[in-house]
């Protein structure tokens, strides 16, 4: 039988498939409202591995904004059950495998989106949690040269920018203005159009104590929303990719038959919204990026957040205020 270390930050803890314990640690919610809704439940019975799944340790996780609007209840009419394990991204170790499981094993440390589909029927036992079960499909190995806390923060916010790059078409030579580039998607579509598919000109916005980040993480441009409007100034772009929730003013700077990819808010045509499909073929497809440095993880400097502070970190997310990710780590 294996033995595994469940997180390199936390003391070694040693867990095999006949070492998991019946309950587990997590944070839950019984009914929808704002961050005081969240308990930290002791008891939790450990999710159930389906046939094409495998059961993670988790190491680390990372919020998103989603997490915050489903808690709020924005997506009551297609979500799972209360009560509700929340949380979709993270890293950790493979510690059990259903039958049909083809590519990974016991000690495997992955890194995942664990729900298919964010708004239709998510799970119920998420990634706050000390194990969370996901399909195969959903998960990648974790590159090597970044930690659990840096790989927790990539999935969903990655997932994202690649697939909104992809519908916009978007290839090498292509100009591209990323509006909220220092936020969890916009720091990763900046780092994804230059390094990964040759952008001739990146431009991104963020307030005055962001713009160096913009700068380090390759953007040609970095505007101050705080002093200039991007729709007063002169330039056109390929592809606007709306990361805040400006669409009206976004498809103003875009080029004829270019395209706005919207994430949030009111969608102006030519504009279009889409809702991110979790893929771990995507982030195995990115890994070589990760591996070399080319593509980096931006973690929030304000966390990594304990697991006992998951409140926190979800009020420091809610300011909308966050630079990459906010991480939880170790869980
Ligand atoms: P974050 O919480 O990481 O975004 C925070 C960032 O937004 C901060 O860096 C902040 O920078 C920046 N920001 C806020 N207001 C502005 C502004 N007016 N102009 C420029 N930057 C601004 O969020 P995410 O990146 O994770 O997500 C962004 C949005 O996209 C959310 O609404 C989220 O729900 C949605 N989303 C939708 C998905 C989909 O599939 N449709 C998938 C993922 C996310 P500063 O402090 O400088 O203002």
């Amino acid at each position: 039988r294996s033995v595994v270390t469940a997180a390199s930050s936390s003391p070694a803890v040693a867990v095999t498939a006949t070492d998991v314990p019946g309950t587990m640690k997590a944070w839950a919610y019984e009914e929808y409202g704002d961050a005081s809704v969240l308990k930290l439940d002791e008891a939790v019975s450990v999710p159930a591995v389906g046939e094409d799944q495998v059961l993670v340790k988790v190491a680390a996780a990372a919020l998103n904004p989603v997490d915050s609007k489903r808690r709020m209840g924005k997506f009551k009419a297609t979500d799972s059950p209360l009560p509700t394990v929340p949380g979709y991204d993270m890293a950790g170790v493979v510690v059990k495998v259903g039958s049909q499981v083809k590519n990974l094993k016991e000690g495997d440390e992955v890194y995942g989106h664990i729900s298919e589909k964010v708004l239709e029927g998510p799970k119920q036992f998420g990634s706050l949690a000390e194990y969370t079960a996901v399909e195969e499909k959903l998960v990648a190995l974790k590159p090597k040269s970044i930690d659990f806390a840096q790989a927790a923060g990539l999935p969903l916010a990655i997932e994202t920018a690649h697939e909104g790059l992809e519908r916009a078409g978007f290839s090498a030579g292509k100009s591209i203005l990323v509006l909220g580039g220092a936020g969890g998607v916009g720091s990763l579509v900046i780092q994804l159009a230059k390094q990964v598919y040759g952008a001739s000109k990146v431009a991104a916005t963020a307030s005055t104590p962001k713009l160096e980040l913009l700068k380090s993480l390759g953007a040609d441009v970095a505007i101050d929303y705080t002093k200039d409007s991007f729709d007063d100034m002169p330039d056109k772009y390929d592809v606007v990719f709306d990361a805040v929730g400006q669409g009206e003013k976004a498809v103003k700077v875009v080029k004829e038959g270019g395209s706005v990819v919207v994430l949030t808010g009111a969608v102006t045509p030519p504009g279009f919204r889409f809702v991110v499909t979790s893929d771990g073929s995507v982030l195995a497809k990115l890994n070589p990026y990760l591996e070399s440095g080319k593509v980096k993880p931006v973690v929030d400097p304000k966390g990594p957040f304990p697991f006992s502070q998951v409140v926190e970190a979800f009020s420091y997310l809610e300011t909308g205020r966050a630079a990459g990710k906010v991480v939880i780590s170790p869980v």
